[in-house]
């Protein structure tokens, strides 16, 4: 019953027939006296033309009662049920839940609904870039400690060696060598760290400018040639052109180095590192082949994935930590531009190849 939903309807309502009523009534007494004065000065009397005329009114204001009475209860019911939908949907969103509204009829309560429809699918999208944000955090937070970890207890085991004494000299310059190598991984993860976190709070500040390809391509080079030549690794220069090319120098040279790093750590001694470059219509190609250890076709579409290292025994047993590939897509895609890696198979070979717009 609607008047248990509210107890204001039910005094609307009261209110609503006691003046209906009173209307009736005045309504009837006013015609009984305009009967009887038109009796009086007419000299007419017909009691039972009075008579049908007077239960006419009467028949008449009770059909006009009952159907005000009828329409506010059938109203009232309907904006009683509107609003009830629209409470427990509003508690519904409180516990979490977010609920479809059927958008059906026009006027002010439909929209009403379709006001709230939006509200709730507004936070309900909100809600869930928190929960993803959150999400993202934690693993994040997880992935660095799992990374620091490993450094940090090799350090801890050659300091206590060298504290606890007993070391022959050889030994002793072995272990602080080992140390030292723990301890510049730890400073390269921060700073690889450092430009994570600024790349996903969008705090990298990009520099685009329209700047010669050749010579961002060719710094990269410079900055891993020593690397190379302690492996002797060859790295081959191809058709690489002058041409002014819209991107920012030093993070795009930043992506070319870990490329190319990478290229000479998952490559024998004695292999080649190949670096060339096509021109599109739209967009340049630099493509860096080396003839190394190859990727096994199920890790191609993981390996730009944050901190994730192939499974390959050459992989396990070389320094590395699943950053370098992560940030420089991020690092090409901030620029519109994007990387490629492609290999035969394992054994055969990568080639990554970078795109940019012209
Ligand atoms: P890291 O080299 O520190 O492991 P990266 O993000 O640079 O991290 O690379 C991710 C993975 O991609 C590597 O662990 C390796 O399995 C694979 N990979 C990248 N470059 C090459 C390459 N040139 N040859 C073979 N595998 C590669």
């Amino acid at each position: 019953m609607i008047f248990r939903k509210d107890p204001k309807i039910k005094k609307l309502f009261l209110i609503l027939t006691a003046s209906l009523v009173l209307v009736g009534f005045l309504f009837v007494m006013n015609t009984m006296r305009l009967i009887a004065g038109f009796e009086n000065s007419t000299g007419m009397a017909s009691g039972d033309t009075y008579q049908g005329f007077i239960m006419g009114s009467i028949a008449a204001v009770i059909i006009i009662i009952t159907i005000n009475i009828l329409l506010f209860l059938g109203m009232g019911k309907y904006l009683v049920h509107k609003l009830d939908y629209l409470s427990i949907a509003a508690d519904k969103i409180m516990d979490g839940q977010y609920p479809v509204f059927m958008e059906d009829e026009e006027g002010i309560l439909s929209r009403l609904e379709s006001q709230f429809y939006q509200i709730s699918r507004r936070m309900k999208l909100g809600f869930d870039d928190i929960r993803k944000e959150k999400e993202n955090l934690h693993s994040l937070v997880t992935d660095i400690s799992h990374q620091i970890k490993t450094p940090l207890s090799s350090i801890k085991v050659f300091n206590t060696l060298l504290i606890e004494g007993g070391l022959s000299p050889q030994e002793e310059e072995e272990f602080l060598g080992r140390a030292k190598e723990q301890i510049d991984k730890l400073e390269w993860l921060s700073d690889a760290l450092i430009k994570i976190s600024k790349m996903e709070t969008g705090m990298i500040q990009l520099n685009m400018q329209r700047a010669d390809i050749k010579k961002t391509i060719i710094e990269a080079v410079n900055e891993v040639y020593s690397r190379a030549m302690e492996k002797n690794v060859e790295i081959d220069m191809q058709d690489l052109q002058s041409i002014p090319v819209y991107h920012d120098i030093k993070w795009t040279r930043e992506a070319i180095v870990n490329i190319l790093e990478n290229s000479i750590k998952y490559t024998a001694d004695q292999g080649t590192v190949n670096v060339s470059m096509e021109k599109l219509e739209t967009y340049i190609k630099i493509n860096i082949r080396d003839n190394g250890i190859g990727i096994p076709p199920h890790e191609i579409s993981k390996i730009f994935n944050r901190f994730y290292r192939g499974g390959a025994q050459k992989v396990v047993e070389t320094e590395g930590s699943g950053i370098g590939l992560y940030l420089s897509r991020n690092l090409l895609e901030e620029q519109g531009g994007t990387i490629i890696a492609s290999s035969p198979g394992e054994g055969q070979g990568s080639q990554f190849s970078i795109l940019l717009t012209l």
